[in-house]
């Protein structure tokens, strides 16, 4: 029920379903997701479904996180990437199984040790993980190829934006009750934005603890 071939069940499934970056299907059939929630939700680990992460967060469900992984990295060399909302660390192996240099910022102190410890189970140890509000980003190690958020805002983060480097790519939920995702692009003549599915994230929320 755990094993590599029922990954690889999942991610067949999400190669139908319109995933077709072949680096984000490998990655998606690699991480060991149920290493990622609690033991007793391990079962439904490789189900489409969101699940809960504790403390009132949840782990989005593998389809948004592989399409969201698609359109920050589809046709580029993924680079250096910026998470908000580490969560449990999840999307974070992803990022860095595809080849991506990750660097994820959570406002939870406890959820941020979480993730340390699953990464360190999933034997992913390359991701810089940071404590503290992503609002602001990381201006000391901008610019970023890509930027992806987890959590949803109500308005696009300027900070952030300013953190992309040209040509980068950033996606997140944009919205409160009724979400999408949202890519942006910057280019030379400025920002690029497209508006794509409906989704359902926890909302970005101010200061870290
Ligand atoms: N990507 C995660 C899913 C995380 S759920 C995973 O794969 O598990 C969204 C996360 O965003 C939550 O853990 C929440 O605490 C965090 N979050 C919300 N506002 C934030 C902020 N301002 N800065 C950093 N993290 C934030």
């Amino acid at each position: 029920m755990l094993s590599e071939r029922t990954r690889l069940r999942m991610s067949e499934r999400l190669r139908q379903r319109g995933i077709c970056d072949e680096r984000v299907l490998t990655a998606m059939s690699q991480v060991p997701r149920h290493l990622f929630v609690d033991e007793a939700l391990a079962s439904r680990a490789y189900d489409d479904v969101s699940l809960p992460i504790g403390h009132g967060q949840t782990i989005s469900q593998p389809f948004t996180v592989a399409r969201m992984t698609e359109l920050l990295i589809t046709g580029r060399t993924p680079g250096r990437i910026l998470e908000i909302g580490t969560g449990c660390g999840y999307q974070s192996a992803v990022l860095l199984q595809t080849g991506a240099e990750v660097y994820s910022i959570e406002r939870l102190g406890v959820l941020l040790e979480k993730a340390r410890r699953n990464l360190r189970a999933a034997r992913l140890i390359h991701a810089r993980l940071l404590h503290g509000d992503g609002h602001a980003g990381l201006p000391e190690t901008a610019p970023f190829d890509g930027i992806i958020m987890t959590c949803a805002a109500s308005t696009v983060p300027a900070l952030l934006l300013e953190q992309l480097a040209e040509n980068g790519r950033m996606i997140m939920p944009l919205g409160e009750q009724e979400q999408h995702l949202l890519l942006l692009e910057k280019t030379k003549s400025g920002i690029r934005q497209t508006r794509l599915d409906p989704v359902k994230f926890v909302p970005l929320l101010p200061g870290r603890i």
